[in-house]
């Protein structure tokens, strides 16, 4: 594209709220190919699980950036008690605030009603010009819920999907059943991560027993459990 063809990013003017995140609303406005990362995710709280995750597969697919999407009332979560979305929220933005590379985007906790990924990859699309690639990234349990969804193909034609290995979830059963059953959904990369065997559920339960969560989230997430007394039996 030459120089001439880029256009403004709507979000760039002073003082506008980022559509995206603050660090990579400008992504692709140059003209130039990028490509971005989603990990969506409940963050309840957020993990060296998550993070180790989501770099190992920007260096692979060499992305520019990945953006860290907490959801705003997983619909698939009712009933269990979600922790309110900006404390998730906070504690994500606060666990990738060091890394350059990484983002917090408020799109779903600022949407009203329930969460749909697909939702949120059409704004995506809306958003980047057509030289950016989205790649979403998910782990192995959460991807078999969305290759299950009536709206996988449409998922995997705005994006393309990115299923991360994860200790105790088996990929290939269910990715080779749903391949059978729908050839309309582009291949879904596999990339085998380092088995990290944490989970937020197991965090969580950790804290209300009075155990330590030292080296299993970043510090600052640590402290701010600690601090706003999350995942406490009081709580
Ligand atoms: P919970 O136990 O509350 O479900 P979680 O640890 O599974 O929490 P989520 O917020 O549900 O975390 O997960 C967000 C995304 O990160 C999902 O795609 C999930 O599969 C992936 N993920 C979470 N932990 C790991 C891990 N240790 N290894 C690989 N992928 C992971
Ligand atoms: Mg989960």
């Amino acid at each position: 594209m030459a120089a001439s063809d880029t256009f403004a990013c709507p979000s760039s003017a002073d003082g506008a709220e980022p559509v995206v995140c603050e660090r990579f609303d400008a992504l692709g406005f140059d003209g130039k190919h990028a490509r971005l990362g989603i990990m969506g995710g409940t963050f309840d709280p957020i993990h060296v699980g998550h993070l180790a995750c989501a770099e190992q597969v920007r260096d692979v697919f060499e992305l520019d950036g990945v953006v860290f999407m907490p959801a705003g009332d997983p619909w698939m979560k009712r009933g269990r008690g979600v922790s309110d979305a900006e404390e998730r929220f906070a504690m994500v933005k606060a666990a990738v605030a060091d890394n350059p590379r990484f983002d917090a985007s408020r799109l779903e906790i600022d949407r009203a009603g329930a969460t749909y990924t697909v939702d949120t990859l059409r704004a995506l699309r809306a958003h980047y010009p057509d030289n950016v690639e989205l790649y979403f990234i998910s782990g192995a349990d959460a991807v078999q819920h969305i290759l299950e969804w009536r709206d996988a193909a449409e998922l995997s034609r705005l994006a393309r999907l990115v299923a991360v290995t994860r200790p105790g979830y088996e990929l290939g059963d269910a990715r080779r059943r749903y391949m059978r059953t729908h050839a309309a959904i582009r291949d879904v990369s596999v990339i085998e991560v380092t088995a990290l065997a944490v989970s937020s559920t197991d965090l969580r339960e950790k804290v209300r027993s009075g155990r330590s969560v030292r080296y299993l989230v970043p510090p600052v997430v640590a402290d701010y459990i600690e601090t706003h007394g999350l995942y406490r039996e009081d709580a």
